[in-house]
């Protein structure tokens, strides 16, 4: 069974200072996490280091916010897979909305990120997801079905295994509005299909997708409580212990 994983992203915000004061929180409330439930937190990668040592007697895993496809060399500014599995983290954050938009990220910039992520044993959360227009113009299905397709080409069905998908309608982003519960379940349940035509039904009924989107304590219940959604990626709401532990407890409650 696929178990619920909870995805703090927190941007651009908490430098170590901000990061240990946020992490010394998250850790009084939530150090021991339900055996059903993953939790993580994406800080800056000024702060991984810090994230790293907090919380290494806890349940809560670190992730980064984007990794460089070249293993290393001359690319100013950019961080590798190496580098960062070598941090200590388990995941990292591909594609992100943000990321595409400003930028300049691609399809295929985002596959060869994938890729080198899986490399790397870092499992790449990859976000999909269609702007307010894409949607209204009824887009949404084809959009997301060519990022997924995009971003998961060459990848084996046994590398696959260890993807995340991160449904992210970019109206839904840091806007207070939200996804429905059934328009989210109606997305989750077609990527379900797409992963399924790509691989097999096997591997798609073990892919978990998380839902992005201001997620908070308010509308978690109900969006998590969706058959195909298999967690949250969290912008706003984790940058607060308070509010991002309530959803975790709420992810402990659903498992
Ligand atoms: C995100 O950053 O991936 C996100 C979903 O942000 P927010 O929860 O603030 O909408």
């Amino acid at each position: 069974m696929r178990r619920l994983l909870i995805a703090g992203n927190w941007k651009m915000n908490c430098g170590p200072y901000d990061a240990a004061e946020l992490l010394e929180g998250l850790k009084t409330k939530k150090a021991e996490v339900d055996e059903h439930v993953d939790v993580l937190v994406c800080p800056p990668f000024v702060s991984i280091g810090m994230a790293v040592k907090y919380l290494y007697d806890t349940d809560i895993q670190v992730g980064a916010q984007n990794l460089h496809f070249e293993e290393n060399g001359a690319f100013t500014g950019e961080i590798s897979g190496s580098m960062l599995a070598e941090s200590g983290c388990n995941y990292v954050i591909v594609g992100h909305s943000e990321r595409r938009q400003y930028f300049g990220e691609t399809d295929e910039s985002v596959n060869k990120r994938t890729q080198i992520a899986l490399e790397h044993k870092l499992a790449p959360i990859i976000c999909v997801g269609e702007s307010l227009e894409e949607r209204q113009k009824d887009e949404h299905f084809e959009l997301v079905k060519d990022q997924i397709t995009a971003a998961l080409k060459g990848i084996s069905e046994t590398n696959a295994l260890d993807v995340v998908i991160a449904y992210e309608p970019i109206w839904a982003i840091g806007t207070g509005e939200t996804a429905t519960p059934e328009q989210a379940q109606v997305m989750h349940e077609y990527i379900r299909t797409v992963i399924s035509d790509i691989y097999s039904n096997e591997t798609a009924e073990q892919i978990n997708i998380l839902y992005g989107g201001s997620m908070k304590p308010a509308n978690a219940h109900e969006l998590l409580s969706q058959p195909d959604v298999d967690g949250g990626l969290i912008g706003g709401a984790s940058l607060d212990a308070d509010s991002f532990s309530e959803i975790i407890t709420i992810a402990e409650e659903l498992s």
